[in-house]
């Protein structure tokens, strides 16, 4: 594992003599990850047309309203005006979506990276936790561990920063917050958007050495990420012998999903599809959503490409689902899957002739978005609705072959979207 050289900092030496400056105290010394790669590399792909996912309502009313759920403290060096403006933008989203009672610090740099990179970042260092909400003997993201604990975690050499984040001062950025950027340039605020959700912990421990050996553990512990990561099969790929070429095998099979039961709520009962391609690519592999599973859908924020003319201004359903299993809480209230999941959607009748009526069972009058996909994978209807005490009717369905479709439902205001089997005949 040479290529991966993961040392512990100065950081592990000190932890015997530290100090906590703040009231609380800690009776445990958690075990310190450290690394010397970046947890993304975040390229720039191809154009794949204008795409705009904006921020949802209830982020935009937040905002709106200065109501956030967490205070970020942003070091910026080197950074335009214009580009810090942008950076500040998404800092908002992140901190109207996820709650901390700790302030979240982050290290910005604005410079020339090496040709084609947009951007990188990561947690500074992870923490074991013995607090009764964590998951024992798994590291935590700094920022993370220390929304968990509800302290500091300055006491651990003496280092506050908790995310470091890079980005190109070359690349053609496009620095307005309206999710609209054009085609030849690429949304600022969506790569610090994207970045910034790999500082707050999504990303896992697997690196792939030349010689196809794959490995997780750090120090024989995982990230609390690394848990929700199976394979196709339902094979845990921490039940894999760690480091072992069969682990890096699974890593580059292009078979892992997630198996977080929020985040699967989140994607209309699917596991969510994890970028694992044949070959290892550090900084893009393991630790993003499938690029071609998720680019252009509400879901795309933490796929490991963005191309120009492509902006996505949420952070997104299934990573704020993974998000909260993982230990975050999320601002204005848990991802309810009970009240928007498969269950709780009633289409009638299946089969149909001309008209069917949708029931969900929250009553809610929200909007929603309805597509309609054949088994080809066409796009037959497309119509944004509003729910009347939670009903919807479609109607003029006539003209539809005689087959079985897929009807997507989207929550509009949460981004939360089921998909149900019908059958018209
Ligand atoms: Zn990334």
């Amino acid at each position: 594992m040479n290529s991966i050289i993961k040392p512990l900092s100065v950081i592990g030496l000190l932890l015997c003599a530290y100090t906590v400056t703040s009231q609380e105290t800690l009776d445990f010394v958690p075990e310190v990850y450290t690394s010397s790669e970046p947890t993304c590399v975040f390229y720039q792909g191809e154009f794949n047309g204008l795409i705009s996912i904006p921020r949802s309502q209830s982020i935009v009313s937040k905002m709106a309203s200065s109501g956030s759920c967490s205070n970020f403290i942003v070091t910026y060096n080197g950074f335009t005006p214009e580009a810090e403006a942008a950076f500040q933008f998404a800092v908002d989203i992140w901190s109207t979506s996820i709650i901390s009672s700790q302030p979240i610090r982050v290290a910005a740099e604005f410079s020339p990276l090496a040709p084609g990179v947009l951007g990188s970042a990561g947690s500074n260092s992870a923490f074991t936790s013995n607090n009764p909400n964590a998951v024992p003997n798994v590291f935590y993201a700094r920022a993370l561990w220390e929304k968990i604990e509800d302290m500091e975690s300055d006491a651990f050499g003496g280092v506050t920063t908790d995310i470091n984040a890079s980005f190109s001062s070359t690349a053609n950025w496009y620095y307005g917050l309206d999710a609209n950027p054009p085609a030849n340039q690429i949304d600022f605020v969506s790569v610090v958007l994207h970045e910034l959700g790999h500082g707050l912990g999504f990303f896992g421990g697997a690196s792939v050495d030349g010689t196809g050996e794959g490995e997780i553990r750090f120090n024989n512990v995982p990230i609390i990420y690394d848990t929700f990561i199976e394979n196709g099969t339902d094979d845990a790929i921490l039940s894999f012998t760690d480091p072992s070429v069969a682990l890096g095998d699974q890593l580059t099979g292009n078979d892992l999903f997630c198996n977080s039961a929020i985040a699967i709520g989140q994607n209309g009962n699917v596991s969510p599809r994890m970028f694992a391609p044949g070959t290892w690519n550090q900084g893009s592999s393991y630790s993003h959503w499938n690029e071609a599973t998720f680019n252009g859908t509400i879901n795309s924020l933490m796929t490991p490409q963005i191309g120009p003319g492509e902006a996505n201004h949420n952070p997104g359903p299934i990573t704020l689902g993974l998000f909260e299993q993982m230990g975050w809480s999320i601002c204005g209230g848990t991802l309810t899957v009970e009240e928007f999941d498969l269950a709780s959607v009633n289409v009638s009748p299946n089969p149909f002739m001309s008209a069917i009526t949708i029931k969900i069972t929250n009553g809610f009058s929200n909007d929603y978005n309805l597509e309609l996909i054949d088994i080809n994978g066409r796009l037959v209807l497309n119509e944004s609705k509003t729910a009347v005490n939670g009903e919807i009717t479609l109607s003029n369905l006539d003209r539809l072959t005689n087959a079985l479709y897929f009807l997507k439902l989207t929550d509009t205001t949460s981004g939360q979207s089921i998909t149900k089997k019908i059958v018209k005949n």
